[in-house]
């Protein structure tokens, strides 16, 4: 975020959490890759610092503070490691933030204070073998017997599954949609392997299913037939820490393409002296720049209007798509060494890629900003 945004508050933050991505993440973050290992450990060590619980107030275990907030810790870990960032936003925004909004009772006393400190790991389960982008189409569904509901279905590609203590899950109830928390220790709860991916390695995705879970009403989020309501609340927000995940994956792309063409030689030149390699940096850093400019922008919308759907939908595509042509160009500024994973170049890339997937394709997302503008534009007569 550019710094004269921020308030003193957030600019202390940052340098928190930059410190602590630099000692506890920048180590690991090859052997994440490498390994497709998850750090679990440092959830437990993330929740004492306070950025797990971070738009959680502190009565419930949480920091009190704002989207701002999390953008800055997503975008300042996804600098250091992007798969650590997936899982981070997927426990603390995607799960958390849309649990504390929603729930009540043993939720807020029990499930959100230990998402906040990190004892549990937390995911949200949309996505289901047979319905991605469109999610209203699942199948998954919680049928009332007496004051409980009996939940059965599979949900698919779900970050932090294979790790993960407590779910949002969105299922059928009816005609209507509804949301649950689920735990990992609920009879009739279990889970699939982990799957083995391009990028994003590190942050476990996997399949989990329900056979006849029964859950009485204090899993409930909201009440019966909200679970479309509680999906729509959280989608904006999560797209937003979603564009500050990829603009950290961008930003360090930029900069090592930076200090490769200030620092490599050929034909007598530094590499930032061709014009070819000039235009490629002109255009990384304008990709950069625009989308920086629309992500803070977007967010300032979001956080007055949580339903600006046309202003997260416009960030996080253009964000994605820039971090995966920035990402590119920087291994063809390292040449062969761009291709060879110790230099780190090539990591970025792959997980660049699933900006244009996860939380909601470029398709979906270039139909939400189209119908949403011109809605807008119908209606005002001019460009929003
Ligand atoms: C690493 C990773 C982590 C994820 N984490 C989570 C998570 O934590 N929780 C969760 O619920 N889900 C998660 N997902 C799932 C993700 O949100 C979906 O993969 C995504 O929404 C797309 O759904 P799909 O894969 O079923 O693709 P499909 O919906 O089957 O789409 C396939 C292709 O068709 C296009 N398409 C589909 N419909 C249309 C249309 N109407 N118009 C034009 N084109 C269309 C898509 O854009 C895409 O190119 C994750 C996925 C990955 C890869």
């Amino acid at each position: 975020m550019e710094t004269e945004r921020l308030s003193e508050t957030h600019q202390m933050l940052r340098n928190t959490i930059e410190d602590f991505t630099r000692k506890e993440v920048a180590s690991i973050a090859s052997k994440m890759d490498q390994e497709d290992y998850f750090p679990r450990e440092l959830f437990r060590k993330m929740g004492k610092m306070g950025f797990l619980g971070i738009t959680v107030p502190e009565e419930y275990g949480g920091a009190g503070m704002d989207y701002t907030a999390q953008a800055i810790i997503t975008e300042a870990i996804a600098h250091e490691s992007a798969s650590l960032a997936l899982s981070y936003a997927a426990h603390s925004n995607l799960c958390l933030d849309n649990m504390f909004r929603n729930g009540t009772g043993e939720i807020l006393e029990d499930v959100v204070p230990k998402l906040c400190s990190g004892e549990y790991i937390g995911s949200l389960a949309m996505t289901e073998p047979d319905s991605g982008s469109d999610a209203l189409a699942m199948k998954t569904h919680a049928e009332p017997q007496g004051k409980e509901f009996l939940l059965s279905g599979t949900k698919t590609l779900i970050t932090n599954a294979p790790y993960s203590d407590a779910f949002l899950v969105y299922a059928r109830t009816g005609d209507s949609y509804s949301a649950f928390v689920v735990k990992s220790t609920d009879r009739g709860f279990s889970r699939g392997d982990k799957f083995s991916k391009m990028g994003m390695r590190g942050s476990p995705t996997g399949t989990i299913y329900f056979d006849e879970v029964r859950l009485g009403t204090e899993r409930i989020l909201g009440k019966i037939g909200d679970g479309k309501n509680i999906m729509l609340s959280g989608l904006n927000s999560e797209r937003i820490i979603l564009a500050y995940l990829f603009l950290g994956v961008a930003r360090k792309a930029l900069e090592m393409a930076l200090a490769y063409s200030t620092q490599r030689k050929q034909s007598g030149k530094q590499l930032h002296e061709f014009q070819l390699i000039q235009e490629k940096l002109a255009y990384m850093y304008i990709k950069y720049k625009t989308s920086r400019l629309l992500v803070d922008e977007a967010l300032q919308k979001v956080t007055a209007n949580p339903m600006d759907a046309l202003a997260a939908a416009s960030a996080v595509l253009h964000a994605s798509e820039s971090s995966e042509y920035i990402a590119r160009e920087a291994i063809q500024i390292h040449g062969g060494y761009g291709y060879v994973k110790d230099f780190g170049v090539e990591r970025l890339l792959r997980d660049a890629i699933l900006g244009q997937i996860g939380g909601g394709t470029t398709e979906i997302r270039k139909h939400i900003v189209s119908s949403n503008l011109i809605k807008r534009y119908k209606r005002d007569n001019a460009i929003p």
